[in-house]
């Protein structure tokens, strides 16, 4: 209805603006509106009256012992109505007060009576609740004549005044009232430990007497150490000066105190306040209507429990139940409560408190009063504040996440592009690795071709030889022959002609072996001028022997060389597989040995390898071993043959010749180790050695007296080429003061016919310098007559061999035309080997200038 009235007085209000008329209309409207409403409201509260008036037909009398306003009473009072109107009953309530404690005379019964009696006789009460002693007595003493028998139902009575007022009464019924002040000793004695004295103040009033005795009773029984004073004999001057001074291990507990000993009545609110005021220690109280009076409180008897309690019974007895069948009863009402002011002035902490404990006064503690509250905001908070902080953890982790996802999705990203690019330059690098890879394949090829193949000729060399003939001679089931070939006199080639041109005719020489190979054979350069032809499946020595001749043959042919054309000749040393030897390393020693047979034996021809050469071969390796040593260790020495002029019949000088005593080898032939200093160049030292031994040794003749003699000194072709070679002899000449005519060099025909077009410079010079040159071993040789004419040659010297055909029996020719070739050149003419007379005689008789031999010198000098 309240909503209706607000929304039509809306409408007003709206309508109000828009005009008088639609104003007028709707004030109509409201006015038929509250009509309406006040019928509802009037029709409701008819209703409810009606209802009240059917409850309201209990009617209880409160009969209060004592005046209207005091605390006690009020309280009993209150707590009565309170709980009866609680329990949903509608009583009229009649409130009486017998004012006893002021005026407590019969007179004043008196008057009550007649009040009462007036009131009450033809008003009957259902039920009287009476508040305290005076009450109760009245109540039952004037039950029938006054109050018609109404149920009594008591409060505020003691159990020994209950038990003694209620003696042989029925139809009443209550709850005592139980003084003890064990509880609030206990708590007092909690808070000072130091407890002993108690005093006890009350009045000497009946109720105050009998309840002054019972706490001083159950005071002795809590603690009988304790001192119990009582107050009730002094006048109310003396309790405060005495409360002013006592001692801290005291207490005042208060009971009832409305008049002093004097008789002088006192307001017991202003008691409690004055004492607690003027006292020296704490003031507990043993009822609550001194709270906030100034005691401090304690566990206190409380008027308004009283009244309810009794209340509930009176509830009861109003609803039916009889009340001689409700015993009396002493239900709880007490509670427990302290002052906070006062407990702040003694210092008295709230936890020295039983935790039940009510405190009153304190200031307002938002938290104390709405704890729950406080306490369910607090929780609630703490669950959001856990559920925010949840929720900022997860949020943030997501957050982290997705900044962690977005920085991986742009590595990734950078990944992806840096793979991309990658891919491509991997791709490219793939097509470099490709083109690199093909390099380094045509590299290995081109390198296993070198490593294969000889840089000069393009023939297969040493190595590929070696690669090869582990499947040629990995069987002893195969045959094969191997031909070994060296080119003769090469290094005169060399020498004469340049290395370029040395290299060339190599070349020319591999290309004609090859075009002169035949099916299955197969040639390698070795190195230097040697090759080899491997002639696989073949076993018969005699048609490798005629290859090998058919091979020495074509040799016979010229070469056409940079515009020269140039007779060579080579040696083959044959070795066959697995005759002789039966792997390649054996094989190759076996054919160079019968080679070197070949070149010793004169070159130009081939030798097939047999035990005998090994030995030979073997011979010269220890001499090329030991040569080389030799001259340091000063194994050699030189023995002077003599020369002896045939006409004046007088030594005119001496041919050096060079002997070697090995302590290894013993003697060891010229023949043998000149040979091989001659191969070694050994013999480039050992000559200059021999010429200064030579020069030395005439120096020392001459010093000896015997004349100024001549030397001859072999001297190798080798010798010859050294580009010093003239000033090695000036040197041995000055040094040993020789006159150059004295002198004669002795070379070797066949030699020097090779190397011709280069010595004969050299030996020119040496001519004009007036040192005399003797062809050695003259007609072993194929000397042309021409090429001797154009030679500075003084000396032609007859080999032995020659003279040694010159016998007792017959005479040669030969030497007697060599002789006159000789003359007819105008050469000195020497004969070696001169050994029986008739060589002498025959020399004498063609005409011979000199002679050596053991005809007249059987040893050397
Ligand atoms: P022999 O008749 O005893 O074989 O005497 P040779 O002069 O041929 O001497 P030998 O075979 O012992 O020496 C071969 C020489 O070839 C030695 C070296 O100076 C020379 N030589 C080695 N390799 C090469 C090359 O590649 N080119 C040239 N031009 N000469 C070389
Ligand atoms: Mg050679």
């Amino acid at each position: 209805m309240i909503t209706l009235l607000y929304i039509e007085k809306n409408m007003i209000v709206t309508k109000d603006k828009e005009g008088g008329r639609m104003l007028e209309k709707q004030t109509k409207l409201l006015k038929i509106t509250a009509f309406i409403v006040l019928l509802i409201i009037y029709g409701t509260h008819v209703t409810d009256q009606v209802q009240a008036e059917d409850n309201s037909s209990k009617k209880v009398l409160i009969l209060n012992s004592y005046h209207e306003g005091l605390t006690w009473t009020k309280e009993e009072t209150e707590g009565i109505m309170q709980t009866l109107n609680d329990e949903g009953r509608n009583i009229s309530f009649y409130v009486e007060y017998m004012d006893w404690k002021n005026h407590n005379s019969e007179k004043n019964l008196d008057y009550l009576y007649d009040y009462y009696k007036y009131k009450y006789e033809h008003n009957k009460v259902d039920l009287i609740m009476a508040t305290d002693d005076v009450a109760l007595q009245f109540a039952l003493q004037y039950g029938e004549e006054i109050f018609a028998n109404a149920p009594v139902v008591f409060c505020g009575v003691n159990k020994e005044s209950a038990e003694a007022i209620t003696k042989g009464e029925s139809n009443v019924t209550g709850v005592i009232e139980v003084v003890d002040p064990t509880e609030t000793l206990k708590i007092a004695s909690e808070i000072n430990p130091s407890l002993k004295n108690v005093y006890l103040l009350y009045d000497n009033s009946e109720s105050g007497l009998s309840t002054g005795n019972i706490a001083v009773t159950e005071i002795e029984k809590f603690n009988p150490d304790l001192m119990v004073e009582s107050w009730n004999d002094l006048a109310f001057e003396e309790v405060l000066e005495r409360a002013r001074s006592l001692e801290q291990d005291s207490i005042i507990l208060i009971t009832t105190y409305y008049s002093d000993a004097t008789g002088k009545i006192f307001d017991m609110d202003y008691v409690n306040r004055e004492v607690c005021a003027q006292s020296s220690v704490p003031v507990y109280g043993l009822y609550d209507f001194g709270l906030d009076r100034g005691i401090i409180g304690g566990v206190l008897l409380s008027g308004r429990l009283q009244g309810e309690n009794a209340a509930k019974i009176a509830g009861r007895i109003l609803d039916g139940e009889d009340p001689d069948d409700i015993p009396i009863s002493a239900p709880n009402s007490m509670r427990t409560a302290f002052d906070y002011n006062e407990l702040q002035q003694y210092d008295i902490s709230l936890d020295a408190l039983p935790d039940d404990s009510e405190i009153i006064n304190k200031p307002f503690s938002f938290y104390e009063t709405y704890k729950t509250l406080v306490l369910s905001v607090v929780a609630a908070f703490i669950i959001l504040f856990v559920f925010i902080y949840i929720l900022l953890f997860y949020i943030r982790k997501i957050q982290k996440m997705k900044k962690n996802l977005a920085e991986n999705n742009e590595e990734l990203t950078q990944l992806y592009e840096e793979l991309t690019a990658s891919d491509e330059e991997m791709k490219q690098q793939y097509d470099e690795i490709i083109s690199i890879n093909e390099k380094i394949r045509l590299s290995e090829e081109k390198l296993s071709y070198l490593a294969y193949h000889d840089s000069l000729t393009g023939l297969p060399n040493k190595l590929s030889l070696y690669e090869e003939s582990k499947i040629i001679f990995s069987s002893k089931d195969l045959k094969a022959a191997l031909l070994f070939i060296d080119i003769d006199n090469f290094k005169y080639v060399n020498d004469t002609m340049g290395h370029v041109f040395g290299d060339s005719l190599i070349i020319k020489l591999g290309e004609r072996l090859t075009e002169l190979l035949r099916y299955n054979c197969y040639l390698y350069r070795l190195s230097g001028d040697e090759f080899v032809v491997i002639w696989k499946d073949m076993a018969q020595t005699d048609r490798v022997e005629e290859y090998a001749t058919f091979i020495l043959s074509d040799f016979l042919t010229n070469f056409e060389l940079l515009n020269s054309d140039l007779h060579v000749s080579i040696s083959i040393g044959i070795a066959m597989y697995p005759n002789h030897a039966t792997d390649l390393e054996e094989l190759l020693k076996y054919a160079d040995i019968a080679m070197y047979q070949a070149k010793d034996t004169g070159k130009k021809r081939y030798m097939v390898y047999d035990q005998a050469m090994n030995e030979a071969f073997t011979e010269r390796v220890s001499i090329e071993k030991y040569l080389q040593k030799a001259l340091e260790h000063q194994e050699f020495e030189v023995y002077y043959q003599p020369q002896l002029d045939i006409k004046n019949n007088c030594i005119t000088g001496f041919e050096a010749l060079l002997r070697w005593n090995s302590p290894e080898l013993g003697k060891v032939s010229p023949m043998k180790f000149i040979d091989v200093a001659e191969d070694t160049h050994f013999i480039i030292p050992l000559g200059t050695w021999v010429l200064h031994e030579a020069c030395g040794f005439l120096s020392r003749l001459e010093e000896k007296g015997y004349g100024k003699m001549d030397i001859s000194v072999n001297i190798s072709i080798l010798q010859l080429l050294q580009e010093d070679f003239i000033d090695i002899i000036t040197d041995a000449l000055e040094k040993y003061q020789i006159e150059p005519e004295r002198l004669e060099l002795e070379i070797t025909e066949s030699i020097l016919m090779e190397s011709f077009e280069r010595i004969i410079t050299k030996l020119q010079i040496l001519r004009n310098r007036n040192i005399r040159i003797a062809l050695d071993d003259f007609g072993k040789g194929y000397s042309s007559l021409n090429y001797l004419k154009q030679l500075p040659i003084t000396t032609l010297k007859v080999d032995k061999s020659f003279i040694d055909y010159i016998t007792d029996t017959k005479e040669d020719d030969f030497v007697s035309h060599i002789i006159s070739i000789g003359k007819y050149l105008g050469m000195c003419v020497v004969a070696e080997g001169v050994e029986v007379q008739n060589q002498l005689d025959y020399l004498i008789k063609y005409d011979c200038d000199k002679i050596q031999g053991f005809l007249f010198c059987r040893g050397n000098v």
